[in-house]
């Protein structure tokens, strides 16, 4: 069973030299900056930190000594109207620039720079007085804004100088100005949203007026030696967008107007394809950057998708953009550059765009952090300290629990040994990243394997610890982290050979036949169902940009308004699929809230037929009798699979516990009911830091 995503190049022995021009420096003419990697702005939460702005300083801080060239910050209001929400911290007065002064102070003892970025949110403020180009209100937001008055335009403009002027004043080294992602100043280019016919509306010319006016009169108040980013959105995957040739017309006057580099945003927040999760190939919308790379002479940046060195090297050789923008990946690991610089690739602790914990967290009003990094945003909390005494610790199980466990234990000076019955470490992941569209899960147990061989940790696959010799070798300590078993459900016929469970399904054990039902919509239900939708003698639209646009329905030529194509690719299934759930809720009701839509999506474009509220009767020659909407029915279907969830694996703790010895369980040996690899890997980490 292997995963289809490339293996880094060369780790051991790879060289600076493997990424020449991500690390080569960028010469602004008034500052150069040593890489070409930039931590793109992310909001984590800590931007409004009860106690003020120290802990963002302390994570940034993080990012500037693992090597990053340039970071920017999460978007601060220009004004309180303009900010993301009532009463969030905006960038407008004496007091705030005060309160900011520990960031770039912060950053700059670390070695480091970074910009601020100005935000001004229009009809996306969470705000009952919102202001926008146009009174219409965004589908994402309860909210009615008013349109701007003509006053109220130039005192927008004023209040990005202002805010611009602030940030120098308080020690940032540059301003990135948000005209991207659908805030306001994206509403103002768009037909969509600005329906205004006086100066500030009308033609794409006088809908430009305002974000040129802005990049003018910021380059003003800051003075010539001042990092001006324009975040410019390339693609607006909304109807009544901009066009392509609107883009780079905006672009070229962004650059005379005095931007130092200009930014990629990839679609609005209401946009309906997705643009950065993990179903979303590498660099899948470098081409929309590379069209305005070529249009201007000032440094363009490549934003979404992009998370290991050797996919940023590729876009910087081939000319399509001078840098490359990161927030999740360096939130997964603050050394991203560091490692790459010294050439240990393998070593990096790759985001895989889950979205669980960073922007999941931050849309659901909770500190952003990392499924694959804990410690993100908490790194005060999760310092690892050396062992008051050093134990012998044995780790039952190599899924992300147990390799978490097993790291940190062996950071923290434990000798560790690691049991894993099967010939490699992963466990859960090893089947999730063979779905198409989650091959990035392959990352992660590459990244703990050659963490723990770097760490010393014996680690035993191929071998199932029984307790006897755990008991016999006198380990301090066992960390239990074997995992779980799939749930058999109680239905009779469960036992016909035409019943299988979704880990034969997904390691490729058993074939499957062309009309299949999914018995459970949970996340590993949808996962099986995008499996097996998926015609193998096809690319997977996870790891192919083309087939990713077409299944999107996004257009590549510069002419389409949006670049939503009206003739998107007809949906594609390898079979008939039914996807069933006993409870009436929406499937998939569990999976993250920046994701579940765009799942839910994809299976209603590749035709899959779902239904909740279903009781099952039985299963037998004829295929499975169940009862929908009081209608009984048998789907006649070649195959069963159960994605009916899990039940704990944990037979050797009470064994262990009668010999005396002190065992932990962890992850879905602990507790298997709504098992994720969050909670697993946050466990195994918790777990560890105590021992
Ligand atoms: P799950 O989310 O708990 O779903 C289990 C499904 O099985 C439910 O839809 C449930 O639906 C059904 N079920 C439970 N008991 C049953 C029974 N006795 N008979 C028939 N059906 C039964 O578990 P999972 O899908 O195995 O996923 C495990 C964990 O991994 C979850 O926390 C999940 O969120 C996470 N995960 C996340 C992702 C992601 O993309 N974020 C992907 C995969 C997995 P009914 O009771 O309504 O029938
Ligand atoms: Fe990346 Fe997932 Fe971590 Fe977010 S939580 S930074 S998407 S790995």
């Amino acid at each position: 069973m292997s995963c289809s995503i490339k293996k880094p190049r060369g780790d051991p022995i790879m060289t600076a030299t493997a990424y020449p021009h991500l690390l080569s420096p960028l010469d602004l003419g008034f500052v150069s900056l040593p890489n070409r990697a930039m931590m793109g702005s992310m909001h984590t939460g800590l931007e409004e930190h009860p106690k003020g702005l120290g802990a963002m300083a302390d994570y940034f801080a993080a990012r500037a000594r693992g090597g990053t060239a340039l970071m920017v910050t999460g978007g601060f209001g220009v004004s309180a109207t303009g900010a993301l929400a009532l009463g969030t911290r905006t960038m407008a007065s004496e007091k705030d620039m005060d309160m900011h002064r520990v960031v770039p102070e912060r950053v700059h003892a670390a070695g480091g720079r970074i910009a601020l970025q100005l935000i001004h949110a229009g009809r996306y403020a969470y705000n009952p007085k919102s202001a926008a180009p146009s009174a219409i209100q965004a589908p994402i937001n309860p909210f009615r804004p008013r349109a701007m008055s003509p006053e109220e335009v130039e005192q927008t403009i004023a209040d990005f100088a202002h805010a611009a002027a602030l940030a120098r004043q308080a020690g940032y080294d540059g301003v990135e100005i948000m005209g991207s992602e659908g805030y306001l100043l994206n509403q103002w280019l768009a037909a969509r949203t600005n329906q205004r016919d006086d100066a500030w509306g009308g033609d794409f010319e006088r809908r430009m007026r305002l974000p040129v006016a802005i990049v003018r009169r910021v380059r003003q108040a800051v003075g010539p030696d001042f990092i001006v980013i324009y975040r410019e959105s390339m693609l607006d995957l909304v109807t009544d967008g901009s066009t392509g040739e609107e883009i780079v017309t905006l672009a070229r006057a962004i650059a005379s107007a005095g931007a130092t580099m200009i930014n990629t945003g990839i679609g609005w927040h209401e946009a309906r394809v997705p643009t950065i999760a993990t179903m979303v190939p590498r660099a899948a919308f470098a081409w929309a950057t590379a069209r305005v790379k070529a249009a201007v002479d000032i440094p363009v940046i490549a934003s979404n998708r992009i998370n290991v060195p050797e996919v940023a090297e590729d876009l910087i050789a081939q000319g399509m953009a001078d840098m490359v923008s990161m927030a999740r990946p360096l939130l997964a690991d603050a050394d991203w550059v560091a490692k790459a610089r010294a050439g240990r690739r393998a070593a990096l602790n790759v985001c895989i765009a889950c979205n669980q914990a960073c922007l999941d967290h931050t849309f659901s009003g909770k500190l952003a952090s990392c499924l694959v990094n804990p410690s993100a945003c908490r790194e005060a909390e999760f310092t690892l300290t050396p062992a008051s005494q050093a134990r012998r610790v044995a780790v039952v199980g190599g899924g992300p629990a147990g390799m978490a466990a097993a790291m940190v234990a062996a950071e923290r000076g434990h000798q560790v040994t690691l049991f894993e019955a099967q010939s490699a470490l992963g466990g859960q992941f090893r089947l999730a990243c063979r779905v198409p569209g989650k091959e990035e899960y392959a990352e992660t147990p590459v990244y703990y394997g050659t963490r723990l061989a770097e760490l010393g940790v014996e680690v035993r696959l191929g071998e199932r610890a029984d307790a006897s010799m755990l008991i016999e070798a006198g380990y301090d300590h066992v960390i239990l982290a074997s995992g779980v078993v799939p749930r058999r459900p109680d239905i009779p016929g469960i036992d016909h050979p035409r019943v299988l469970t979704y880990a034969e399904v997904l390691s490729g054990a058993a074939p499957v036949g062309v009309r299949v039902a999914i018995l459970g919509g949970g996340g590993i239900g949808v996962d099986t169902a995008h499996f097996l939708a998926h015609d193998p003698a096809r690319p997977s639209p996870g790891l192919d940009v083309a087939s990713f646009l077409a299944q999107w329905g996004v257009a590549r030529d510069a002419s389409t308004p949006g670049g939503l194509s009206e003739a998107a690719a007809p949906p594609h299934s390898a079979r008939e699929i039914h996807l069933l759930q006993r409870s009436t809720g929406k499937v998939g009701a569990r999976l993250g809230k920046t994701t579940a839509w765009a799942h839910r999506e994809l299976l209603d474009r590749l035709g899959v037929q779902v239904r909740s509220g279903v009781q099952y009767e039985r299963i037998d020659d004829a295929g499975l009798h169940l009862i929908h909407h009081d209608q009984r029915q048998c789907l006649a279907v070649d195959h069963i699979v159960v994605c009916a969830g899990q039940e704990p694996l944990r037979e050797l703790a009470m064994p262990l516990e009668q010999a005396g010895v002190a065992v932990t369980r962890i992850g879905g040996a602990d507790v298997a009911a709504e098992l994720d690899a969050k909670r697993a890997i946050e466990q195994g980490w918790r777990v560890a830091m105590a021992l």
